[in-house]
């Protein structure tokens, strides 16, 4: 068993871990990551489609979902303060990565994020970097005025003055994503909220009319609500993909953040048309109902939403309660989902560490020089490169308070 002395401990080898090693190493702090899988920054590398949207042009709060919506709000504005857009494009810069920017102001690299990932981990050959490290027990010694935390693994005993818990959620278990920053979150005495998956597909209920059209993609625009309060993505109309099991694509993905159990889920999916106008010109009157609605979206979707009783009729035949209730199985169409897929389908997860529990630089207000950093804090970002942004603040605080 090696005994390892260190002033810095990371725990985790992800987008928040790698570059507060990154930012770390420049001031010539001496630092240990440890990553319980063989290669560092797996899930990073898949982020984009592996091409990584690393930021966006829109930068802010209303981007984000947590628990307490207050305190995230408040924690998200400093961060952001000393962390834009523009110093993604400055580090994606220096790590030799051009970027393009594309719908919805996001940004991604030009070529595959495995390749910025390789340039930040050779800069970090200075860095002690454990990969493929278990750990099986975890303390800290209170006698001691500086506290030493202390991690032991199959392999190492480590000593650290400093320790960084970057290990992100429980999205994506396939490439080694775990809560153990919630263990350790918790056994400190910190609060916190499980995880449960998001930016996952929204899984429909067992007979709903809306399966079997998987492969159709469209804009659309989605709200949740109940009781009158409605949360609804910010970025307006995005493009919904039907899987075999429920509703995917940008703003199924977007919707699953937002959506809790036993929410009723609107679907516009004619978001740029007016219905009513359309059947109140005298130059549709004579059209068939289907005829009218077929040429504006998929037919097996038109078929399924228009009601079975006036796909045949005449427009201006239809009665004032019959256009309602067209208008309404198109630009209101309302269920109420099953559930939201598995970890396995997340990109991220909702839930994590509780932010009252940790100051504006992120450091525990209960433990001294610990810090929780990224995914693994109680804050989530929708589509957009939300999350890899969020994750580099992270690093960028801590590294600046370290
Ligand atoms: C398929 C996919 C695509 C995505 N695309 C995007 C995108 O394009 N843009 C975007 O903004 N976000 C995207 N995300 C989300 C984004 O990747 C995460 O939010 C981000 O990686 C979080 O950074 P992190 O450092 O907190 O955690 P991670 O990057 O997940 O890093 C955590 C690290 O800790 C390691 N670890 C876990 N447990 C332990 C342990 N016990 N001991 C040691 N190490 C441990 C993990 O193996 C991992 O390497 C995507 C996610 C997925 C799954």
């Amino acid at each position: 068993m090696a005994e390892l002395n260190t002033d810095l401990l990371i725990i985790g080898g992800g987008v928040t871990g790698l570059c507060t090693a990154y930012l770390c190493r420049k001031k010539n702090i001496d630092c240990t990551l440890i990553e319980s899988q063989e290669t560092l920054g797996k899930k990073w590398r898949l982020a984009g489609g592996a091409m990584g949207n690393m930021t966006n042009r829109t930068i802010s709060p209303e981007h984000y979902v947590s628990h307490n919506s207050k305190q995230a709000k408040k924690l998200l504005q400093t961060l952001f303060k000393s962390w834009t857009t523009e110093h993604v494009l400055a580090f994606m810069h220096e790590m030799d990565m051009e970027y393009e920017e594309r719908d919805f102001g996001q940004i991604f690299c030009k070529k595959p994020v495995k390749n910025l990932i390789g340039t930040l981990v050779q800069s970090l050959a200075k860095t002690r970097i454990l990969t493929n490290e278990k750990i099986q027990s975890f303390s800290c010694e209170q006698k001691d005025p500086k506290k030493h935390y202390i991690i032991q693994t199959k392999t190492h005993t480590i000593r650290c003055g400093k320790l960084v818990i970057a290990t992100g959620s429980s999205a994506y278990p396939q490439l080694g994503a775990s809560d153990f920053a919630l263990q350790v979150a918790r056994k400190w005495g910190h609060k916190t909220f499980p995880f449960r998956s998001a930016l996952a597909p929204l899984l429909l209920p067992e007979h709903s009319p809306l399966l079997g059209l998987e492969g159709i993609s469209l804009p659309v625009r989605m709200k949740s609500f109940r009781d009158g309060q409605e949360k609804a993505d910010p970025c307006g109309i995005r493009a919904l993909l039907f899987t075999h099991t429920g509703l995917s694509g940008p703003a199924g993905l977007v919707i699953s953040c937002l959506w809790k159990d036993g929410e009723t889920i609107s679907i516009n999916f004619l978001p740029e048309d007016n219905l009513l106008e359309k059947m109140h010109d005298t130059a549709n009157g004579k059209k068939l109902v289907k005829n009218l609605i077929l040429p504006l979206m998929p037919d097996r979707l038109a078929y399924t939403l228009m009601p079975k009783d006036l796909q045949e009729r005449k427009i201006a035949e239809l009665s004032k309660k019959d256009r309602e209730r067209l208008i309404a199985s198109i630009q209101n169409y309302q269920f109420i989902p099953k559930g939201i897929d598995t970890f396995k389908k997340a990109e991220a997860c909702i839930g994590g560490i509780e932010l009252d529990g940790v100051t504006a630089n992120l450091e525990s207000k209960l433990h001294e020089n610990l810090y929780f950093g990224g995914e693994c804090l109680d804050i989530t970002g929708l589509l957009g490169g939300y999350n890899i942004h969020f994750a580099l603040a992270c690093a960028h605080k801590i590294a600046s308070k370290i």
